[in-house]
């Protein structure tokens, strides 16, 4: 992409409202305008983010055997009615009325919505197990949206929901979805910890929260230190073998979030051990049985021919809450830092004097090759300040910026900077491009 081209709307002042440095970042990199409160629009740069978080939610959630689907962002009141929590949501939930008079509501999760799919096609436990999940925006009427889309009303969610014959099976399914969760988590930079939570409002008796650690955190959180940085499941981990010991690694060790707190068994832990800090919720994951599929009616034949309600499990992850998380635990006094997975472009290709023969011409033949082998590069083509297009490119935050102009290319080089470390190395031009033609592995 050309910068010339593109629409990249940077912004010179620090927004007033925004209050955490993600939010500013979001605002003056220009990934996102804020429409109403907790409404926003996402621009470019912010929507290529937000695609690369989709695709490795989605990645890792295939892997792990679950199914996608996509079900709608308006829902009817009736089936809310029919489990018994349209009226137990509360404020929270945005109902609306259509031009005949029938309730409806934008959709804040979907338990009752995928239970009676499964319900009115599902007949025999033959078909189990079953996870079903979709990736759709979600509207929740939160009192105090804030941060800007790290408590949005308007938020986007991977939501997933599985269905199973029985208790055991039900538990294998949650630790799938547990596993999937700290793989997910580890491929876009972030050490995530699994914590003991409260179910809330979608109610069960087994639930964790999967929280990044950060200073800008809503929750209160403590945990056992070795929890932090265990090494999570490589790809090739089977998720149809033993679950049950990467989980339990987990579980052994305390972690928990604020109301589910136990200050003895936490003073208990060596004093060095001992992690009381803050976090971000990034995903959050439910063992709630047959609390919907009772009041529902989701059940199978079972193999003695008699039907049995299905035990039910439901996973969240905060997609749009992702890219702000990430800048949180991302970031430098010049901007965004961008793990190479979620970066809006693989990298920044800088042209610092457009119109001069050898630089154009240099520019363009890497631009053209690395596009060749398949690099999505942002091509600073523009006559801006040298100085304006360094600080914009350290703003939005690309891995790496191959720079390229008069002086070194008159000894045949050009210089590539490691956004993260600040590190300049020079290189031939063959060189640069051959270095950033590999594509790195997932
Ligand atoms: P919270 O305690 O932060 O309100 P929750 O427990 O209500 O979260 P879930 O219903 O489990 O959240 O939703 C799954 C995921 O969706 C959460 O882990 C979080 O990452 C994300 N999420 C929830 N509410 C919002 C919101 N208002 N804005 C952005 N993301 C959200
Ligand atoms: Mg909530």
């Amino acid at each position: 992409m050309r910068l010339s081209r593109f629409y990249m709307p940077l912004m010179k002042e620090t927004p007033a409202e925004a209050q955490i440095v993600s939010h500013r970042l979001m605002l003056r990199a220009g990934l996102i305008r804020q429409q109403s409160a907790g409404i926003y629009a996402w621009l470019p740069l912010g929507k290529r983010v937000l695609a690369k978080i989709e695709g490795i939610v989605r990645e890792e959630q295939n892997r792990a055997g679950a199914v996608e689907v996509l079900m709608p962002t308006i829902q009817s009141a009736d089936l809310w009615r029919e489990s018994g929590r349209y009226d137990a949501y509360g404020p929270e939930m945005l109902r609306i009325v259509d031009r005949h008079d029938r309730e409806m509501l934008y959709g804040p999760t979907n338990e009752e919505m995928i239970t009676t799919i499964f319900r009115d096609t599902v007949k025999s436990y033959r078909a189990l197990p079953l996870n079903l999940y979709h990736i759709q925006w979600k509207f929740r009427d939160e009192i105090r949206p804030r941060f800007g889309v790290m408590r949005g009303r308007e938020f986007l969610m991977k939501d997933a929901y599985s269905f199973d014959i029985d208790g055991e099976a039900a538990r294998r399914a949650y630790r799938r979805m547990f596993i999937a969760y700290l793989r997910t988590f580890a491929r876009m930079g972030l050490k995530s910890v699994p914590m003991r939570a409260d179910t809330g409002p979608i109610g069960g008796d087994l639930s964790h929260e999967f929280i990044i650690l950060a200073d800008t955190g809503e929750s209160q959180v403590f945990c056992h230190r070795d929890l932090i940085e265990m090494p999570v499941p490589g790809a090739d981990f089977d998720y149809e073998g033993d679950t049950e010991a990467v989980v339990a690694q987990r579980t052994s060790l305390y972690a928990a979030t604020e109301e589910m707190h136990d200050a003895a068994a936490f003073e208990a832990l060596p004093e060095d051990k001992r992690v009381t800090a803050r976090g971000i919720e990034v995903g959050h994951i439910f063992y709630f049985g047959t609390k919907y599929s009772k009041p529902l009616g989701a059940k199978v034949a079972g193999p003695d021919g008699n039907d049995v309600l299905v035990e039910m499990g439901s996973y969240g992850i905060g997609v749009s809450r992702l890219v702000a998380a990430i800048i949180e635990a991302s970031h430098d006094e010049n901007g965004i830092v961008w793990p190479e997975s979620v970066a809006p472009f693989d990298l920044a290709l800088v042209n610092l004097k457009p119109g001069d023969a050898a630089t154009d011409e240099a520019c363009a033949r890497i631009y053209r090759e690395l596009g060749a082998a398949g690099r999505d590069v942002l091509y600073d083509d523009t006559d801006e300040r040298v100085g304006a297009k360094f600080a914009a490119m350290d703003l939005i935050g690309l891995p790496w910026q191959l720079i390229v102009g008069p002086k070194g290319l008159a000894k045949g080089e050009v210089e590539v900077k490691d956004r993260r470390s600040g590190a300049r190395e020079t290189l031939t031009v063959e060189a640069a491009i051959g270095r950033f033609a590999a594509k790195p592995a997932a």
